[in-house]
Parts: C-alpha cells; sequence; structure tokens
C-alpha cells in the first residue's frame, strides 16, 4: 500500500526500496516473507502485532528460512544418527509453537470453508492444511488436531498388502543398535546410510531418455505418486526382519531423471545381504479402481446433478461413487492392483560409524538439497531442450493420473472422486503432486522417525535461541504455555506496516543481538587475556 501524499518520484522508487529490503533481509538471514500475526499477552492483557518467521510453519519456506531449517536438520540428524541412550517420549504440554500451529490450523480450516461455500477450488487450503497437520505431529503432538479418526474401509483379506518372505527377528522395544567392543574394549556403534531408486523406465543418458517413445512415463509417474508408501513399507520390513524399533532420518530428492529418490540414515545397523534382500521384497500395492479405460475427456465430461452426483453424459446414469467403486474392486476375484511400486536395482548401502569424518560427508550429503525444490534439476539445465521436454512429458503423464481418492481425474476413468462436488475437472487437479515443482511427488521432503532424537525441530530450534539468551546473559525463563492467545491477522490488515519497514525492523533487531553479541565476545577475550598477562 502506497501512500498517496508521498510525491510520485518517491511512490515510484517504493518497489525498489523493497526489493532493496528484501536483500538485506537475505543477507543478514532474516525470514523475507514473515507472516504477520496478532498475539494477545494475558499477563497485560495488551495486543501486539508480531511477525512470525515463514519457515516455521511451511515446508516450503522462504530461502533465508530454508537455510536455517536445513541446519536445524543437520543438528537433528546428527544428533539422533549414533544414539546410544533410549529417547525419553513424553507428550508434553503444547508449547506456544504448538498453540500458535493449532490456532493456524483452525484459521486455515475456517477459510477452507468459507472458500467451500463460495463453491471455489479448495485445494490449495487443503494442502496449506496437510502441511500444517504435519508440522503440528512434528511439533510433537500426536495424531490430527480435529481428533477425527475416519473409519477405515475394511478390506477383504486378499486385498491386503501381502506381507514379503523375509526373516523376521523377536522384536525387542529399544530403538538402538546394537554395538560391537573391539579387544582394546573400545565400543564401536555402527550405524547406516542407505540410497534407494525407483526402477528403470528405459534407457537414460544424462538424464534424458535416448528414446522418449518408449520411455515408459506412465510407470514413472504412478511411482513418483506411490513412492512415499512405499518408503513406509520399507521401514516396516527393516523393523519386522531388524526386530527393533529402528529409527531413521531420510530426505527425498530427484535425481536427474527427474524420479524420486531416498536417503536414509538409520540408527543400527543389519548385516548387507538382510538389507538387500529387503529392498527387493520391498513392495506397495494400490488398491484403487482401474484407471487405464479412459471413458471421458475434453469436452464430452461427467455433467454434475445436485442430490444425485456426476452423471454419464449420454446415458445419464449415475456414475459410481468411490466408495462403489472400491466394492467392486473387492468382490472381483481377479482384480489386480491398480499399480504396484517397487525399488530399483540402483542402491547404495554405506557403514558408518559414530564420530568418524565419513559420517559427517554422508550428514551433509542427506541435508544438501533441503533448500531446493524437487524440480531443481530442471532450472540448472534450464537451457537444455531435450530435458525440458522431458520434464514436460512426465508433467503431462501426472496430470491424468488420479493423484489420491479425492482428484478429479477419476471422472476420466468413469469414477466419482471421494466426495465429488460440482466444478470438478479433470486434468485440473490442483494437489500437489501435480505441479511441475514436485513432479509427483506430494509427500514430506524430509522424514524423520518419532524416536529418532529427543528432539524435534521446534525443540532444535529452541535449543537455538536459549543458546543465544545465555550468551546474552539473559537466563530463557520458560515460557508459561497459556500466556499467549494468537490471532491470524486479516489480508489487508491497515495496522500492518508495508513489507519494506517489517524486513528492515527484523534486520535493525539481528544487528543488535549481533553487536551485542560480538561485544561480550570481546570482553570475554580481553579478561582472558588480562589473566594470560
Ligand atoms: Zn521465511
Ligand atoms: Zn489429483
Amino acid at each position: 500500500m502506497t501512500d498517496r501524499r508521498l510525491p510520485r518520484a518517491l511512490r515510484q522508487a517504493m518497489p525498489l526500496a523493497r526489493e532493496v529490503a528484501v536483500e538485506v533481509a537475505k543477507q543478514y538471514g532474516v525470514c523475507i516473507r514473515p507472516v504477520p500475526l496478532r498475539r494477545l499477552d494475558t499477563h497485560t492483557g495488551r495486543w501486539e502485532l508480531i511477525d512470525v518467521p515463514c519457515g516455521s510453519t511451511l515446508e516450503a519456506a522462504c530461502p533465508p528460512c530454508a537455510k536455517r531449517n536445513r541446519q536445524l536438520r543437520m543438528a537433528q540428524c546428527r544428533e539422533g544418527w549414533h544414539l546410544d541412550h533410549e529417547p525419553t517420549v513424553t507428550p508434553d504440554e503444547p508449547t506456544e509453537e504448538q498453540r500458535w500451529l493449532v490456532e493456524f490450523r483452525a484459521d486455515l480450516q475456517a477459510r477452507r470453508e468459507e472458500a467451500e461455500q463460495l463453491g471455489e477450488d479448495t485445494a490449495d487450503w487443503d494442502a496449506a492444511i496437510e502441511g500444517v497437520d504435519a508440522e503440528i505431529n512434528e511439533a510433537g503432538m500426536r495424531g490430527n488436531v480435529l481428533g477425527r479418526t475416519a473409519a477405515k474401509r475394511v478390506r477383504s483379506t486378499r486385498r491386503r498388502q501381502d506381507a514379503p518372505d523375509l526373516p523376521k527377528r523377536k522384536m525387542t522395544s529399544t530403538t538402538l543398535g546394537r554395538t560391537f567392543t573391539a579387544q582394546d574394549g573400545k565400543v564401536y556403534r555402527p550405524s547406516l546410510f542407505v540410497t534407494l531408486t525407483l526402477p528403470s523406465y528405459g534407457k537414460v543418458r544424462d538424464g534424458i531418455p535416448a528414446d522418449p517413445q518408449t520411455y515408459d512415463y506412465q510407470r514413472a509417474a504412478r511411482d513418483a505418486l506411490h513412492f512415499s508408501k512405499l518408503v513406509d513399507r520399507f521401514v516396516q520390513n527393516l523393523r519386522r526382519v531388524a526386530g527393533y524399533d529402528m529409527q531413521y532420518f531420510a530426505t527425498v530428492e530427484p535425481q536427474q531423471r527427474l524420479a524420486p529418490h531416498l536417503h536414509m540414515a538409520i540408527r543400527g545397523t543389519l548385516p548387507r545381504a538382510e538389507l538387500k534382500q529387503i529392498i527387493a521384497a520391498t513392495y506397495h500395492q494400490v488398491w484403487w479402481p482401474p484407471a487405464d479405460e479412459v471413458r471421458f475427456q475434453g469436452d464430452h465430461l461427467p455433467v454434475w446433478q445436485d442430490e444425485t452426483g456426476y452423471l454419464d453424459p449420454d446415458t445419464g446414469e449415475v456414475l459410481p461413487t468411490w466408495d462403489q467403486a472400491l466394492d467392486q474392486l473387492d468382490a472381483d476375484e481377479d482384480a489386480e492392483p491398480l499399480h504396484v511400486v517397487r525399488f530399483g536395482q540402483q542402491h547404495n548401502i554405506q557403514s558408518v560409524l559414530a564420530g568418524t569424518p565419513a559420517a559427517g560427508k554422508w550428514l551433509g550429503y542427506l541435508t544438501k538439497y533441503l533448500t531446493k525444490s524437487l524440480a531443481d534439476p530442471l532450472d540448472a539445465t534450464a537451457d537444455n531442450p531435450a530435458r525440458r521436454e522431458h520434464a514436460a512429458r512426465l508433467v503431462e503423464a501426472l496430470r491424468t493420473e488420479p493423484c489420491s481418492p479425492t482428484c478429479p481425474n477419476w471422472l476420466r476413468y468413469g469414477i466419482q472422486p471421494k466426495g465429488a462436488k460440482p466444478g470438478m475437472l479433470p486434468g485440473r487437479c490442483r494437489g500437489k503432486a501435480h505441479k511441475p515443482d514436485h513432479l509427483g511427488y506430494a509427500g514430506r521432503r524430509v522424514l524423520v522417525s518419532r524416536k529418532w532424537s529427543n528432539k524435534t525441530l521446534a525443540e532444535h530450534r529452541q535449543d537455538r535461541r536459549t543458546w543465544v539468551l545465555e550468551a546474552l546473559g539473559q537466563p530463557d525463563q520458560p515460557t508459561d504455555p497459556h500466556r499467549y492467545i494468537w490471532k491470524p491477522v486479516p489480508a489487508g490488515d491497515a495496522n500492518v506496516a508495508p513489507l519494506a519497514v517489517r524486513l528492515l525492523r527484523s534486520v535493525a533487531e539481528r544487528q543488535r543481538w549481533r553487536a551485542h553479541l560480538q561485544q561480550l565476545e570481546a570482553q570475554n577475550l580481553s579478561a582472558t587475556e588480562g589473566r594470560a598477562a
């Protein structure tokens, strides 16, 4: 919002000032997309406007927040990998951050319902809610906020995932791996670093299919869509074989050919042969209705009828609902899963010993790409037409694949999506998985098991805060979790200062802290020198 009383020349210079403020903020590591919130201090009864860094709520954060989150992730990964004592996992009082997330979640829900009532697309809100739910879990709260436990469909036994044929050890409740004591009494704590890929879809040279005509884009798209489920299965099998509550810290990264792959730090170890056996035996079956025969496309699309649902445009017959389609699938003795996803032949297994330089190297590798989007290898070769075409073909294959039970693409195959509503258009699903930035993978980029370290990301963040406050000689008082009440700020609220002003304010604050820390350091140094002399 520009102040109309300012001279025209100055007004024109404003956008520039904003860009400069953003650049300065980046240099100081200050969030460039802060979320303004109103906070009521119940001790003083005063409302304040507070800027919350975007990175504390969203995974796709601004560059400074992404960088800071990456550092926190590295700390988290380092702490859990070679843990030598059981982590204590106790549900704590909700922290301020958790409370804030829950409030934020409630606001998103309200806006989603508003959008739905207006007949608008809710996909963006759904994606945001999903993201915040994940953050809430990450922040240490179990389950989802609504306390909703959706009634799970009971599937016939035949439809369950078959347990792969793998050795099975008796389960113990420990989360720690075995240690080995050498003759000299030294204790070794071996852990694993594993890289897993998806299968081949055709010959590839420098990330580009040698023959785009025969490259299996549909398989590549479906594998990417269900990759996170495959990873879940892998962890289940891993634990079953290992016989203990094996913990992991993993990141999902794009390969050059634009398929997702997984880097995983595992606490404890397994014989290499067993691990290879698990990788080969792990698969996930997608028990969705068939989506191979295109029934409706272009202008020839199912028609919505209020209180009935979607109808066949030719016969006027009501299309099967999602539940009906699943019942049909259950009743069909010869039904096959829509898709089966497995890992590829390419994998890498490394033994890592706690405290060795190799451990540090793999740690850097694990978190190397965390500040980038899945589609980043695309940017690096944006001037390469063959790569651009490869990406475009994959995105096109993803466009018509159903990404979830609620995906409008089911209409293409003559099935009403779960929760069908008017205005659904196949090929126009706004789910994250279809976006060129995600290339089919809509899951989280960082997967951390619950008992990895004793700390959630929020607690690692708190650690830093405590460290700074201690350095400044200010004791970090535990904040009363009920002290503050957070409220969202409506868009366009006149009390919120222009972004440039808010950014420069944060930079000034950061500068003050830095100066203060430097001053303290200098004092310490001269005190030590004084003693030495
Ligand atoms: Zn940010
Ligand atoms: Zn979709």
